[in-house]
């Protein structure tokens, strides 16, 4: 009986694990250049941490957690979380009052598997914990969309202001009665949650909420002083920073913890349009999970599946894996005991070295030199290895010449890296 991967998981092939490696490595590139410095952490954590900081009238706790209910224990649906437990199980803040720090890794949702959305999917997560400023949102955007932009992604960004405890609870009412209103054209999931959580029927996808919410209030003529203020301040470093952007009051966030900025980077490229990266501002949260008082903080996440398929479509064809610097073809039991050591000290020399020890024909091992897209072949034949002199064949021109055998892998590794 063939085993299959569950629903909603995927293998990642080593032809595809190119884009991977690229997102990681620029994201280590750009976040260097940001001082964010990477922290990782465990896939399991208490189910209480995830209640408490993402709400429980949200989509993430009500039904789509990996839950390990005889034990309390759940696997992370997102990584601010878990990185904000971190920050304060391990007193961050007395190191260096501000922290930013990213993680990398996969986070687990119970939901309907479709193309960009996945069951365990892959986050890159960033946070700026400690800092309330504008300018620092405005300078978190900046960096998201230098690395969007340095992998040739086209995005937009859009912008949002969700409040604060002082002025969201005034629009909440106001939105509750204009949604009661309206109830009849909400969809099911709306309708049940309008008085628990009302500004998720804001960004709702169906026909009839969208209607319906046309003309609702806006958070933005909502705000007090304070976040109105510190909007202004968001708005005005990004102009500076030149960064485009948009302002999008329908948007709001899955989860409770946010306040003030909230933003998204879009694709219409993936179908719909969808978010690759959101995040947003959530200035009660370390406390709430114990940590210091009043410390704020502002974070995103980026989905690296929407990433990685972005890269495909958008660069087009599919990148080629580096291919080897030389093969090395044995032909015999002899040569291949000579040439298993040569390969091995090639490798130590930094080189990307190849052979088969199964003593196939010169015409098979040939053609395992052109599929592992080799620089070089070196051929050691019987003969060759009686005469002390194999032969290099430059792959790319097809030139040949004699290959002193003697002068080992110094030498080889000389020629070879030309
Ligand atoms: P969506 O509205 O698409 O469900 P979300 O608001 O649930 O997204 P976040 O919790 O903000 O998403 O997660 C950040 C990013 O992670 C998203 O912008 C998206 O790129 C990615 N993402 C979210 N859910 C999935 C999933 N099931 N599969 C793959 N990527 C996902
Ligand atoms: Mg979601």
């Amino acid at each position: 009986m063939k085993i299959k991967a569950i629903n909603g998981v995927k293998d990642i092939l080593s032809d595809e694990i190119v884009f991977w490696q690229k997102i990681e490595k620029r994201a280590r590139d750009i976040f260097r250049r940001f001082g964010v410095h990477e922290i990782r952490l465990p896939l399991l954590e208490k189910t209480e941490l995830f209640t408490r900081s993402i709400g429980e009238a949200t989509d993430i706790v009500e039904k789509e957690m990996y839950t390990f209910i005889d034990q309390g224990i759940t696997m992370r649906p997102e990584i601010t979380a878990s990185l904000l437990r971190a920050y304060v199980e391990h007193g961050l803040h007395v190191r260096q009052p501000v922290q930013r720090l990213f993680s990398i890794g996969p986070v687990f949702r119970h939901e309907r598997p479709q193309m960009g959305r996945q069951r365990q999917f892959h986050q890159v997560d960033v946070e700026i914990i400690g800092a309330q400023e504008p300018e620092v949102d405005a300078e978190l955007m900046a960096m998201g969309q230098m690395f969007l932009n340095e992998l040739n992604l086209e995005v937009s960004l859009e912008i949002n202001s969700l409040g604060c405890p002082e002025c969201r609870p005034a629009f909440r009412k106001k939105l509750i009665a204009y949604l009661q209103e309206r109830s009849e054209t909400l969809c099911d999931d709306c309708k049940r949650r309008t008085e628990k959580n009302p500004l998720r029927a804001l960004d709702c996808k169906q026909q009839g909420c969208k209607a319906a919410v046309e003309n609702a209030p806006s958070i933005l003529d909502n705000l007090c002083s304070g976040c109105e203020e510190h909007f202004i301040g968001v708005q005005a470093q990004l102009d500076r920073l030149g960064v485009a952007y948009t302002l999008n009051r329908f948007m709001v966030r899955g989860l409770d913890y946010y306040n003030r900025t909230a933003f998204e980077f879009l694709t219409t490229d993936l179908g719909a349009q969808a978010a690759v990266a959101a995040g947003g501002r959530y200035d009660g949260l370390v406390e709430e999970l114990g940590g210091p008082k009043k410390t704020p903080g502002i974070g995103f996440a980026m989905g690296m599946e929407r990433l990685c398929l972005l890269m495909q479509q958008q660069e087009g064809e599919q990148e080629e894996l580096g291919g080897a610097d030389i093969f090395v073809a044995a032909l015999g039991e002899q040569a291949i005991q000579f040439a298993s050591p040569l390969v091995h000290q090639l490798r130590q020399r930094g080189l990307q070295a190849a052979m088969d020890y199964s003593n196939r024909s010169l015409k098979a091992q040939m053609k395992q030199a052109g599929r592992l897209n080799a620089g070089f072949t070196l051929i050691i034949g019987e003969q060759e290895l009686e005469q002390g002199k194999g032969i290099l064949r430059n792959m790319n021109t097809q030139e040949q010449s004699e290959f002193s055998l003697q002068a080992g892998a110094d030498e080889l590794a000389k020629l070879v890296a030309g």
